[in-house]
C-alpha cells in the first residue's frame, strides 16, 4: 500500500439516477478516497494542505475548486450535505452546528432590518426566543399565528412580510398545516416559506415538493436517531443557499466533520426508523385512546384528529410524536411519567429509544401561563417519542404509568 497524495482521489458516485427515497439514504452523497474503504471515511481536520504555493493562490483565489479550511468546508460535512439535500429534493444543503443554528443561519441569511416574520405559535421553543428576543433586536419583527388558521395567516400579512416560518406537525399537540396553501400565501406576497421538517424528515414528507423554498432541521433528532451528536442542516435553491453557506462561512456555526459522519450513517437507516415509529406510534395512540386514565390523544393518524385528511394527503405516515392529557393536573402527569420503568424521562425526541416530556414544565416552561394556555400545553399535557421498541414492552410499560394515576 502507498501513501501518495493521488492515492486519495475520489471515485465517481454510483448512479443513482430516477432512484428511491430508500436508496438515496444508503447510497447517495458517499466520497469514497483512494483506500476504496466500503463505509464512509471521516475526515477530522481543521485545514488542508496544497501541492504549491501556486495551488494555494488558486484556492483562495476561487479558481481552483478544493477544501482550505473545515469552517468552510469539509468532505465529510459535504458528504452528509449531499445525501439529506437528495433525500429532501433539494439543490444544496449546508450543514450547521446545531438544529438553532440551522434556524437562525436561515434568517440572517435572506432576512435584513425591517422586514417582517409570520411564524406559528407552537414552534420549537428556542425558535420563539431567537426570532422574538434576537432577531427583533435587529429590527426583525415576528408575528406568531396558529399554524391551522389561514385567515390568521392572511390577516397578519404587513407590506413588510418576508418570510412565513412553520414546523409541521407542531410539538407537541400534532396539530398538521396546510403546506400548499401557506406556500401559495408566500408567493403572493413574495415571501419566503420556511418549513422545520425536524418531525417527519424527508420520509414522511417533502415540503420543497409542496411549496417550500427552504427546509430546516435539527440534525439531532430523527435523522440521528440514536441520541449521540447536536447538528442541523438547511436545504433549498442554491440562490438561497449559497447566501445561508456564505454567512455559516463568516460567523461560523459550521459542523463538526465526526458529527456530520454520524449523521450520515444515521441517514441510511432512517427510512426504516421512520417506518417502525410509525408503527409503534400509531399503535400506542389507538391504546392510549382505550385507557380510563387518558382524557385525550393528539395524534394525526387518528381518524378523529381534525386535520387527519390533510395529514394523510401531505404525510407518507404520521411520525412517532404521540402527546395525551391525563385525567387530572400536574400531579397525575408527574405520576404517569414516574411510575413508568422502561422509558427515558428526557426532553430530547426522535430517539429510537421512546422519551417521555411533561411540556408544560420543561419544554415549554419559558411560555407565559397564558401563552401556554393559548397554545394548549396543559398541566396534564404528556408527550411520548414513541421509539422502535417493541410495542407491547411499551404498552406494558405506559400501563404501570397509567396504574400510579390516582
Ligand atoms: C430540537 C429542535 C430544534 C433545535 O435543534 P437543536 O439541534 O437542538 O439546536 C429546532 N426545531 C425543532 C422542531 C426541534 O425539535
Amino acid at each position: 500500500m502507498t501513501n501518495s497524495r493521488e492515492e486519495h482521489i475520489q471515485i465517481p458516485e454510483p448512479d443513482l439516477d430516477g432512484m428511491s427515497l430508500d436508496t438515496l439514504a444508503v447510497r447517495a452523497g458517499q466520497i469514497r478516497t483512494g483506500q476504496l474503504e466500503h463505509s464512509d471515511a471521516i475526515f477530522p481536520t481543521s485545514s488542508f494542505v496544497y501541492n504549491s504555493a501556486a495551488q494555494a493562490a488558486a484556492r483562495f483565489g476561487g479558481e481552483e475548486p478544493g477544501n482550505i479550511y473545515s469552517r468552510f468546508t469539509n468532505p465529510t460535512v459535504q458528504a452528509f450535505e449531499n445525501r439529506i439535500a437528495a433525500m429532501e429534493g433539494g439543490e444544496r444543503a449546508v450543514a450547521t452546528a446545531s438544529g438553532m443554528a440551522a434556524i437562525l443561519s436561515t434568517c440572517m441569511a435572506l432576512l435584513q432590518a425591517g422586514d417582517h416574520v409570520i411564524c406559528s405559535r407552537g414552534v420549537f421553543g428556542t425558535t420563539n426566543v431567537l426570532l422574538e428576543k434576537y432577531l427583533g433586536k435587529f429590527g426583525v419583527e415576528t408575528t406568531f399565528v396558529s399554524l391551522t388558521d389561514m385567515a390568521a395567516w392572511q390577516q397578519a400579512v404587513t407590506p413588510a412580510t418576508r418570510m412565513l416560518f412553520i414546523e409541521t406537525p407542531s410539538n407537541p399537540l400534532c396539530e398538521v398545516a396546510d403546506m400548499a396553501a401557506l406556500a401559495g400565501l408566500a408567493r403572493s406576497i413574495d415571501a419566503l416559506f420556511v418549513v422545520d421538517n425536524c418531525f417527519c424528515t424527508p420520509v414522511l414528507q417533502k415540503p420543497l415538493e409542496q411549496g417550500a423554498d427552504i427546509v430546516v432541521h435539527s440534525a439531532t433528532k430523527y435523522l440521528d436517531g440514536q441520541g449521540r451528536c447536536v447538528g442541523g442542516v438547511v436545504v433549498g435553491p442554491s440562490r438561497y443557499l449559497d447566501e445561508v453557506y456564505s454567512f455559516i462561512r463568516s460567523a461560523g456555526p459550521a459542523l463538526s466533520p465526526f458529527n456530520a459522519w454520524v449523521f450520515q450513517k444515521g441517514l441510511e437507516t432512517l427510512p426504516i426508523r421512520m417506518r417502525a415509529h410509525c408503527d409503534n406510534g400509531l399503535q400506542l395512540a389507538l391504546w392510549l385512546k382505550e385507557q380510563p386514565q387518558v382524557a385525550e390523544v393528539f395524534y394525526a393518524g387518528l381518524p378523529e384528529h381534525p386535520q387527519h385528511e390533510l395529514a394523510k394527503r401531505q404525510q407518507r405516515g404520521f411520525g412517532g410524536i404521540v402527546s395525551f392529557r391525563v385525567k387530572g393536573g400536574r400531579e397525575a402527569a408527574w405520576s404517569f411519567i414516574d411510575g413508568t420503568r422502561m422509558i427515558s424521562i428526557t426532553a430530547n425526541l426522535g430517539d429510537v429509544k421512546t422519551t417521555v416530556t411533561h411540556p408544560a414544565t420543561t419544554t415549554h416552561g419559558r411560555l407565559s401561563p397564558e401563552d401556554r394556555e393559548k397554545a394548549g400545553i396543559t398541566e396534564n399535557l404528556v408527550r411520548l417519542s414513541v421509539g422502535i421498541e417493541a410495542v407491547e414492552d411499551l404498552k406494558a410499560d405506559l400501563a404501570r404509568g397509567l396504574a400510579a394515576v390516582q
